[in-house]
C-alpha cells in the first residue's frame, strides 16, 4: 500500500517522489497559497516592514513550461470544458501560442520579462508577468494537478528554513529531470514523425526550447508560431494536438517510479540517489561542525526591531536581536565551538546548541562548502602576479553567469554576476578580461590576465591587479592558499 500522502506536490508526482522514498513528504504548512502569507492582506510579524506581494500576481511572476504530459492531465481533468486554465491551453494550442509536440512553453518575450522584472525585485508585485494559469476570478492555480516541476517545488517559507529550501531544490531537479525524459518519451512512443522530431531536437538530441529562441523557423517574440512553421512542427499529428497531448497524459498516468526509471535510464537513476540523499539530509538534525555568516541583509523594524534575511530565506524575515547579530559576525569557518566560546569571552550572547541549529536551519549559518575559503583563511595585501586567485561562490555554488546589456545611455555594457555579487564593466576594452574571467571562473593565477586582452591589446599590469584588488575587496573574487 502506497503511504498516504500530505505532499503539496501533485498526485503524478507525489506518487513518484513517494515512491522513492518510500514515505510521504512533508507539507509546507508556512506557505499559505489559500490566504497567500506574502499578501498584504495576511498578518505576519513582518507585514509592516516589507514589500507584500499583490493579488493576484503572487509567486505566480512566471510562465511555466508546460510538458506535453502535464498539458494532457490538465485537460483530460477539465470535465466541464470551462475551467480557466485548460481554456488557456486550449486557446494556446488554437492560435499556435508556443504549442509544440514537446510542450507549451513560454515565449521569449516572457523569459526576458521575467528576467527583466526580477532583476529589479518586482517578483510578486509586477501584474505585466502574471502567469497565464492563474485564475483571474479566483486568483488560485487553473493547472493546480498539473503543475511542473517548478511550481510544485516552489515556497515563499519552509517549516525547515533553508533545509527544507534545499530540499526542495532537489525535488524540483529531480522533477525536472523526469520531466525532461517522459516529453521525449511520449514524442517517440506516439511515433511524432522524423522531420519534426529533427526541428524539435538538436543533433545531440537535446530540446529546442522555444523561449530561449532555439527552434529555427519562425516564432514570434509573443510566442505565436508561423503556420507552415506550426504544421512542420506537429506533422503528422498536425489538427490532432489536443488528441496528442491527452494520449501523453493517458501514457505516463498509470507509469511506476519504477517503469519512469526504466524510461529515464542513468540520468534519472543520479536524480533518485540525489533525491534520496536530500531527503536524509532533510530528516537530520546535525549541526556542521564548521559554520560560517551567510549573506545577510538587515532590515530595521519599528521601535528598534531588527530583520535579517538570507539568500536561501528571502522571503522570511527573522526578527532578531541586536546581540545574536553581532554575534552571527563571528562565524567564520572555524570550528562551531571555538567560535561559541569566543561570543561568550567577548560578553556576547550564550549560543547553545539548539541556538545553534535555529540559526542554521534559518540558512543564517551555514557549512563550509570545501570549495570556498573562509575569509579569516585568505592571506591579505596587495595583489601579486603569482596569486592564485577563483570567484567566490558564496560557500553555496552560487553560479557565475555574465550578462550583455545596455546602460541608460544605450551603450553596450557587460555584467559579471555571482551572487549577491554584481560587476557591471562599461568600457569596451575590458569585456574580454570580464568574458576570460568566466572561462576561468574556478581559478587562474593573476598574472595570466595579462594575455587575456583583445587581440593587439594587452593588458598591463597596472590595470589588470588594480582591477583584481578591486574584485578581492567587493568579495567577488577570493584568493587561493
Ligand atoms: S507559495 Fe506563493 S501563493 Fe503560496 S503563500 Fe507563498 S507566495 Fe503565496
Ligand atoms: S502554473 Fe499555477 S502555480 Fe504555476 S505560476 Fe501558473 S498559476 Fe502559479
Amino acid at each position: 500500500m502506497e503511504p498516504k500522502s500530505e505532499t503539496p506536490l501533485p498526485p503524478l508526482y507525489a506518487r513518484w517522489v513517494e515512491q522513492v522514498l518510500g514515505t510521504s513528504v512533508p507539507a509546507e504548512t508556512r506557505a499559505t497559497c489559500l490566504d497567500c502569507v506574502m499578501c498584504a492582506s495576511s498578518v505576519a510579524s513582518d507585514a509592516a516592514v516589507f514589500e507584500r506581494f499583490v493579488p493576484p500576481v503572487k509567486c505566480c511572476t512566471y510562465v511555466p513550461q508546460i510538458w506535453n504530459f502535464l498539458v494532457g492531465h490538465a485537460l483530460g481533468a477539465d470535465r466541464t470544458g470551462a475551467s480557466h486554465g485548460p481554456q488557456q491551453l486550449r486557446a494556446q494550442i488554437r492560435d499556435r501560442i508556443g504549442a509544440t509536440p514537446v510542450a507549451i512553453s513560454p515565449s521569449r518575450r516572457s523569459v526576458s520579462g521575467y528576467r527583466a522584472v526580477t532583476r529589479v525585485e518586482g517578483f510578486g508585485t509586477s501584474a505585466d508577468l502574471v502567469c497565464p494559469y492563474s485564475d483571474p476570478m479566483t486568483g488560485g492555480c487553473g493547472v493546480w494537478q498539473a503543475r511542473n516541476s517548478v511550481c510544485s517545488t516552489w515556497f515563499c517559507r519552509h517549516i525547515r528554513g533553508a533545509v527544507g529550501f534545499r530540499f526542495w531544490n532537489v525535488v524540483r531537479d529531480f522533477l525536472a529531470a523526469v520531466e525532461r525524459e517522459l516529453a521525449d518519451w511520449c514524442v517517440v512512443k506516439l511515433g511524432l514523425s522524423g522531420s519534426a522530431v529533427d526541428e524539435l531536437y538538436g543533433p545531440d538530441g537535446e530540446v529546442r526550447y522555444l523561449g530561449a529562441g532555439d527552434l529555427r523557423g519562425c516564432v514570434e517574440p509573443d510566442g505565436v508560431i508561423e503556420r507552415d512553421f506550426y504544421r512542420a512542427l506537429w506533422a503528422n499529428w498536425y489538427g490532432k494536438e489536443e488528441e496528442f497531448y491527452l494520449a501523453s497524459a493517458d501514457m505516463t498516468g498509470s507509469l511506476s517510479w519504477g517503469d519512469v526509471r526504466g524510461i529515464g535510464g542513468p540520468k534519472l537513476a543520479m536524480a533518485e540517489r540525489r533525491l534520496i540523499e536530500a531527503h536524509a539530509s532533510y530528516n537530520s538534525n546535525a549541526i556542521p561542525e564548521r559554520l560560517v555568516r551567510a549573506q545577510i541583509r538587515d532590515t530595521p523594524g519599528p521601535d528598534g526591531a531588527l530583520f535579517v534575511q538570507c539568500d536561501e530565506a528571502p522571503y522570511d524575515p527573522q526578527l532578531m536581536e541586536a546581540d545574536l547579530r553581532t554575534a552571527l559576525d563571528r562565524f567564520d569557518g572555524r570550528p562551531r565551538q571555538e567560535v561559541v566560546v569566543e561570543i561568550g569571552g567577548l560578553g556576547g550572547p550564550a549560543l547553545a546548541d539548539e541556538t545553534l541549529r535555529a540559526l542554521y536551519e534559518a540558512g543564517l549559518l551555514i557549512a563550509v562548502d570545501g570549495k570556498d575559503i573562509p575569509p579569516m583563511s585568505r592571506s591579505i595585501g596587495p595583489v601579486q602576479p603569482d596569486d592564485r586567485l577563483s570567484f567566490f561562490r558564496g560557500f553555496q555554488g552560487q553560479n557565475v553567469s555574465l550578462v550583455q546589456g545596455l546602460d541608460e545611455g544605450g551603450l553596450e555594457t557587460v555584467t559579471l554576476q555571482c551572487h549577491p555579487n554584481r560587476v557591471c564593466f562599461d568600457d569596451p576594452h575590458l569585456f574580454e578580461f570580464a568574458r576570460k574571467l568566466v572561462s576561468f571562473q574556478n581559478g587562474f593565477t593573476a598574472k595570466e590576465a595579462l594575455d587575456w586582452g583583445p587581440t593587439g591589446r594587452p593588458y598591463t599590469w597596472e590595470k589588470v591587479s588594480e582591477l583584481f584588488q578591486a574584485l578581492l575587496e567587493g568579495g567577488m573574487l577570493q584568493r587561493l592558499p
